[in-house]
């Protein structure tokens, strides 16, 4: 048996699909040693480059199962991801705290069942007495909104994160082909991905991070894997900041599932990530803005200043996300419909495990 490192310095791996997933795992894999090629036709074009980049992993209502697993390892490989990501970009960090607020009464008993009986020191529940919520409700005209804090979660810049990744990977000299892969097939012991110039590449392992497109290239090998689109969208709110002063607010927080990020005194995100469908409509406004009874003044249609959508693939006949290893050599590591970028440490990390045994 060949050690693993006389493996990963022979092995080639190709990954399809450059974004959050397909950078985490070109690092992690660049990291063991292996020898990447990322293919991608238009990296600055996906979801990832839409994410709003909250990481709720601690305040996750289900402490069991697969999913809570993923998030609890993502929890925990963070700091590490940061610290090594930062000689990248020394700007990266994860803002803290993470607010989540209702103003159904079912769903607050639910947080604070969850608070309590978790007994977690880095949960609170959230009255409507407390400063942050009298803080919102001042600028936004809320009533009954109560919640919980999570001081564990937290938010990380996305675009910042990609370009601490694509600095990583530049400077590690990683192969990047900007194409589209049309097709995959099994050469012997080796694996061809074609793209639509018919050029071909071969290498030892192939891994999917390309969304929905993953499953035209699975079909051809009779795997019976289904995605549906999911539309994300979030539109940025520049006020006068005369009217409010936004930074009095926490700096991220969710009312009845809508995020929002105060991004400077004058500057407002909001968003929103579960519709099924692929075209925004033209009301996203009012969409993202729904959860108010009465709108306050200064949160008027015309200061949009940015307006933006994603499409991610969301798993249809199993839990969301595939991380399956194929058959030899052929992983699909997608359909992060939510919380890619949180879920993205402990994806890279399953990846290489799978790796590592399938070498071993
Ligand atoms: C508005 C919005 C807000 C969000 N907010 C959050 C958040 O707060 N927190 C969070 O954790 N997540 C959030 N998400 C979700 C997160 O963005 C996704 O889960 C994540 O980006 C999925 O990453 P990915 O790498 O799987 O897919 P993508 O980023 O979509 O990347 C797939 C890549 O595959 C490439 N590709 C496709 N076909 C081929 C092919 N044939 N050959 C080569 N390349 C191909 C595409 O060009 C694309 O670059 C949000 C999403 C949206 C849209």
């Amino acid at each position: 048996m060949k050690s693993l490192k006389e493996n990963s310095q022979k092995a080639h791996i190709v990954i399809i699909g450059s974004g959050i997933i397909g950078k985490f795992n070109a690092v992690e894999l660049s990291e063991l040693g292996f020898r990447i090629t990322i293919i991608d036709p238009s990296q600055l074009q996906n979801s990832s480059n839409a994410a709003l980049g909250l990481l709720m992993g601690n305040m996750y209502q289900k402490r069991r199962g697969r999913s809570w697993e993923l998030r609890k390892q993502s929890i925990e490989l963070w700091p590490q991801w940061i610290a090594f990501l930062q000689k990248f970009n020394n700007e990266l960090n994860i803002e803290k705290p993470l607010i989540q607020l209702t103003t159904n009464e079912e769903k607050f008993k639910k947080f604070e069942k969850f608070v309590y009986e978790n007994n977690d020191i880095n949960l609170k529940i959230l009255r409507r007495d407390s400063i942050f919520i009298k803080k919102i409700n001042e600028a936004f005209q809320t009533k009954n909104l109560q919640g919980m804090i999570s001081f564990k979660d937290g938010r990380i810049d996305a675009k910042s994160l990609l370009k601490a990744l694509d600095k990583y990977l530049k400077f590690n000299k990683t192969n990047f082909i900007e194409e589209e892969i049309i097709k995959i097939r099994k050469s012997n012991k080796h694996w061809i991905s074609k793209t639509r110039n018919n050029k071909e590449i071969k290498s030892d392992i192939v891994i999917l991070c390309n969304s929905l497109k993953a499953v035209d290239l699975i079909d051809n090998l009779s795997h019976n894997i289904k995605l549906k689109p999911v539309l994300g969208q979030a539109i940025e709110v520049d006020i006068n900041h005369a009217e409010i002063d936004l930074l009095s607010l926490p700096k991220q927080f969710n009312i009845d599932g809508k995020n929002i990020i105060t991004k400077s005194k004058s500057k407002l995100i909001i968003g929103s990530t579960d519709e099924y469908s692929t075209q925004p409509e033209e009301n996203t406004f009012e969409k993202l803005t729904n959860f108010l009874d009465k709108k306050p003044s200064w949160l008027k249609k015309e200061k949009i200043s940015k307006k933006w959508f994603g499409i991610r693939s969301r798993p249809d006949g199993e839990a969301s996300p595939i991380m399956k290893n194929l058959e030899n050599g052929l992983i699909v590591c997608t359909g992060f419909y939510k919380n890619g970028i949180l879920l993205a440490p402990a994806s890279a990390k399953w990846v290489a495990n799978e790796i590592k045994n399938y070498l071993s």
